[in-house]
């Protein structure tokens, strides 16, 4: 039975290619959120037409929506002979812009030396197309299984998933007994499980100052030398601590097993979009923002409290010092156990494919398993998927064909171990 399945994925690898394709052609570029909708209908189509009751959720009022830009999803749900658990596979629609020096049309959905190239190609439309294989295989192979399998295509993950998972998560569409295991087919390689990532804090530090002639600096007060001071700080006090601890989970890449931070941005006095001549000021106010992400063994309160009192001491020993601190984005990390029933099927099917263990991994940034497990209260959730992480959102982004073919094996196995209870051999 197990060859069986397998050489029915094998016979469907032409169309898991043409869907991997058809589904880059949309380019649906985030921000600003462009041609969600005849995206996740392509995929509703397909897949009302193989039984599955499809609805279309658009996410109103989310960050982004707009009638310009409605943030559409797509959920689909086909039941079984017999009541059982529901495995869903979840992946985002929304890609990165493009940027400079692709060397192939990023939208095109090219197919070259047993890859498919296009913005979104491991990115994760690959994925979204193997796990819609492995499932449709499954389907025939078969067709009295017991449970529910749901695919969705969300909107909005690459800036947050607040008008995607999130948002379908708080309507129930995350929780059991509606659904109890989810795989989300992100590319972290076709051997590994990712049980979850770092958490995240993104934070807007603004100095404050006091405006004057640029010529009498005195009379005023510079935000930007005060940001200096902060960033001083942070280089001498915050840095060297940072590097010095380690986390004991196995996250990817190396470098990110430390907790780091990246001044995302920094912007001080008048704006740099005038092209005319400036005016001397002292400017009153400098603004950054920071991007904290931290490991399992610190917490979210702890790496705000870091920062505080860090600000909170310059407040003391340097005149004038102000400060506000303002919240954009905040995560604990998130991180599923090894034995949860979700990690234990694909960690089977792997062993079964590739005859090894699979790696487990945590991931350096969040994805949407954080809106699963923190709304959803659903913790038996991985990433799972086809391509290479380092591949995400750099030019001539491509997928391997193999790789999408062997990780909708796994995923297949995955999902008859879910719904049988017992492996296939
Ligand atoms: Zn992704």
């Amino acid at each position: 039975m197990l060859a069986s399945l397998f050489q029915r994925i094998d016979s469907k690898t032409d169309e898991l290619v043409a869907l991997a394709c058809e589904l880059i052609r949309f380019p649906t570029v985030n921000p600003p959120g462009d041609h969600y909708l005849p995206c996740v209908e392509h995929l509703g189509r397909r897949l009302a037409g193989r039984g599955f009751a499809v609805e279309y959720l658009r996410a109103e009022g989310t960050p982004g929506d707009t009638d310009r830009y409605p943030r559409w999803n797509v959920v689909a749900r086909r039941d079984g002979a017999k009541p059982g658990p529901c495995v869903h596979f979840n992946s985002h629609i929304d890609v990165v812009e493009t940027g400079a020096n692709w060397t192939v049309d990023p939208f095109a959905g090219i197919v070259r030396d047993g890859r498919v190239y296009g913005r979104g190609a491991c990115d994760m439309k690959g994925g979204l197309a193997a796990s819609v294989i492995a499932v449709e295989a499954f389907l025939e192979e078969f067709p009295d299984f017991r449970g529910a399998i749901e695919i969705s295509g969300t909107a909005d993950e690459e800036s947050g998933g607040f008008g995607g998972v999130a948002w379908l998560a708080e309507r129930g569409y995350f929780s059991p007994p509606r659904v109890d295991h989810v795989i989300i087919p992100e590319p972290l390689n076709k051997d590994r499980i990712c049980l979850g990532h770092r958490g995240v804090w993104w934070g807007e530090i603004e100095t404050k100052g006091r405006i004057a002639h640029g010529s009498m600096p005195f009379l005023g007060d510079c935000a930007v030398r005060h940001m200096g001071a902060l960033i001083h700080a942070f280089e001498n006090e915050l840095f060297p601590e940072l590097d010095k601890r380690r986390s004991t989970h196995p996250i990817v890449p190396d470098g990110a097993k430390r907790s780091t931070m990246n001044f995302n941005a920094i912007h001080g006095g008048q704006s740099d979009d005038w092209t005319g001549l400036p005016a001397p000021n002292v400017p009153d106010s400098c603004r950054m923002v920071v991007d904290r992400r931290f490991i399992p063994e610190e917490s979210l309160a702890g790496v705000k409290a870091e920062i505080a009192g860090i600000l909170d001491r310059l407040k003391r020993s340097r005149p004038d010092f102000d400060y506000e601190v303002t919240d954009i984005m905040a995560f604990e990390p998130t991180l599923t156990s090894r034995d949860a029933p979700v990690v234990v099927a694909v960690a089977e099917g792997i062993r079964a494919l590739f005859d090894r263990e699979p790696d487990y991994i945590l991931s350096p940034g969040t994805y949407d398993q954080k809106h699963i497990a923190r709304i959803g209260k659903l913790y038996d959730c991985i990433a799972y998927g086809p391509g290479i992480l380092d591949l995400a959102h750099q030019p001539d982004e491509w997928v391997g064909i193999a790789d999408m073919v062997d990780s909708a094996k796994v995923m297949a196995l995955a999902l008859h171990r879910l719904l049988f209870k017992k492996s296939l051999s």
